[in-house]
């Protein structure tokens, strides 16, 4: 067990956020630049709209989840003019996603000058924002963005790109196409049941989407008032004072360390496992098109091998993240710790609620080396699961999709065969038992989360490869819209009229010789 104490400058780390210009002045511009996005959505949009219009009151595509990947998704179908597209959002409309929630970080991990969600508007990249509201200079000695602005930039995006969003609208069940070929989407808004029902469905439900937070049984068993995981809506305040355990040395356990510290924990102690916390980020390698773009064309035999691997390859914190947590002297971090036992004394009972006083529950957690460490509190930064059985809005679906561990035999006993295994668009396919209908309706369901790792790689939700993600998404809705309205579409090919040459012979005096104005 190696053993690292900390206690630099406790004021520091200088939260690296720019000074923004002047509210007049930067309201000016983010309007000026949300006018010039709009004009060159339309500059280089399609002029008139071709789906099929929805029963009234239903919708061609419902995104579930209002995060970035589930706006983008939005964006993406705008761009090929899929209309009626709704998204549903658990949250209230000045938050977008998980970054001012459970993110804890200070900034974001994901370099600042990717393709993104802005796919093929430049008016709608983040750099753009952010030179709007602080100024090209401030863009240029920025490294990392910050987590609020990131926020902020995204609440913009979905403003000026039309996203038709209700919030506070939790998702609660999803049920198979009723006869005219909708699903049936269940939710609560303000504790009331709503109702809606759409062609087809992008699950853009966050890092959760793919299964589920991941407690080892060890945390798990504790009671739930003596632990959390880092994704819950932890009240710091109470900790205040408190001896915090952390487990797990990723990016979440130092944001979670580092944000007990800041509330005032008597100490903060890390458990990794290893024998040290991940360094590299295989993430940059994985940043260029063949990855992004190109990675779902390559045979079952290289995505699974380039999976093992890459799984093996934890993602490091940021540097500002280690900085921000060992700058308190009350934070240690254990490496080469594995937990053996944990327990509860004190209290009263093992289910006794945590308190400061004498007596109060203390968590007991001895390790493999028969080290016993004491806490108030645990904090669980131990990530998520895939395992679509733990997503209750994929009840009535989840026999019928299909998974790596059944369609390709080495991922039969592996963790990451629970991956879906997905088609070219992010869209669940049928298992080879599924009935003919359910083959039909399933690759109407599009998995744009955690599980598509396995087919996709770094394509997807997070921003390493989220445009070839929302690009692949929007593409395979619009092939198929194409392909099962293809028989109407021809009939209206072949009733087609459209005469531009009215007058076989010679000019007639008075015709204008060239249009005058637009024809089309
Ligand atoms: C500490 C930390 C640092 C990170 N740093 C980065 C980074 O630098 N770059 C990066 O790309 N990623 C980073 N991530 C990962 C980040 O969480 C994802 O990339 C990003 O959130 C994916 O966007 P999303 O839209 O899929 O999910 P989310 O942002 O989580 O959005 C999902 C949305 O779905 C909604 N929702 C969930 N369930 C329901 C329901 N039942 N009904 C209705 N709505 C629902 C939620 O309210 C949420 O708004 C980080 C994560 C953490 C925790």
């Amino acid at each position: 067990m190696t053993l690292l104490t900390a206690g630099l400058d406790p004021t520091l780390p200088v939260r690296d956020r720019p000074e923004p210009l002047p509210e007049v002045q930067a309201t000016a511009n983010l309007a000026t630049l949300a006018d010039q996005a709009r004009k060159d959505m339309a500059l280089i949009g399609h002029n008139h709209d071709w789906v099929p219009a929805p029963q009234d009151g239903a919708f061609n595509v419902l995104v579930l989840g209002g995060g970035q990947a589930g706006l983008g998704a939005a964006f993406a179908l705008s761009r090929h003019r899929v209309g009626a597209v709704k998204v549903l959002e658990a949250g209230p409309a000045d938050e977008v996603g998980c970054w001012t929630r459970y993110a804890r970080m200070h900034t974001l991990r994901s370099p600042k000058n990717m393709k993104g969600i802005e796919l093929d508007i430049p008016s709608l990249h983040t750099e753009r924002w952010f030179e709007a509201k602080y100024g090209p200079e401030a863009w240029a000695a920025t490294d990392l963005c910050p987590r609020e602005d990131w926020n902020e930039y995204l609440t913009w995006y979905r403003e000026v790109t039309g996203a038709d969003v209700d919030f506070g609208t939790t998702v609660t069940a999803v049920h198979t196409p009723d006869a005219d070929g909708y699903f049936t989407v269940e939710a609560t808004r303000d504790g009331e049941p709503v109702v809606y029902r759409a062609r087809r469905i992008v699950f853009a439900l966050g890092l959760k989407g793919g299964g589920g937070i991941f407690l080892p049984p060890l945390v798990q068993q504790l009671p739930a008032e003596l632990r959390a995981h880092t994704e819950d809506d932890i009240d710091f305040s109470v900790l205040q004072g408190r001896r915090v355990i952390v487990l797990g040395g990723g990016a979440s356990g130092f944001d979670n360390a580092s944000a007990a510290l800041e509330a005032g924990a008597a100490s903060v102690e890390m458990h990794v496992r290893r024998p040290d916390i991940p360094r590299q980020n295989s993430l940059r390698w994985m940043e260029f098109p063949g990855m992004q773009e190109h990675f779902y064309d390559l045979t079952d035999e290289q995505k699974w091998e380039f999976s093992l691997f890459n799984g093996g390859l934890p993602q490091p914190p940021t540097q500002a993240s280690v900085w921000r947590a060992f700058n308190h002297a009350n934070f240690t971090m254990l490496t080469d710790t594995r937990w053996s036992a944990a327990e509860v004394r004190g209290g009263g009972s093992a289910s006794a609620g945590a308190g400061t006083g004498a007596g109060a529950a203390e968590v007991v957690i001895t390790d493999e080396h028969g080290v016993e460490h004491v806490g108030d509190y645990v904090i669980s930064a131990t990530g998520y699961a895939v395992d679509l059985g733990l997503r209750p809005e994929l009840d009535e679906f989840l026999g019928d999709i299909a998974l790596w561990s059944e369609e390709f035999g080495p991922a039969a006993e592996h963790p990451m065969g629970q991956c879906p295994y997905l088609g070219d668009g992010f869209q669940f396919q049928a298992k080879g038992t599924a009935s003919a209908e359910a083959a039909s309706y399933i690759p109407k369901l599009f998995h744009l989360s955690t599980g598509a790792r396995a087919s996709h790689g770094v394509a997807g939700n997070q921003l390493s490869g989220i445009y070839a993600g929302l690009t692949r998404v929007a593409n395979r809705i619009a092939t198929d819209i194409t392909r099962e309205n293809w028989p109407d579409f021809f009939d209206s090919f072949t009733a087609f009229q459209h005469e531009e040459v009215g007058n076989v012979g010679r000019h007639v005096d008075g015709e204008a010789w060239y249009p005058q104005a637009p024809r089309y």
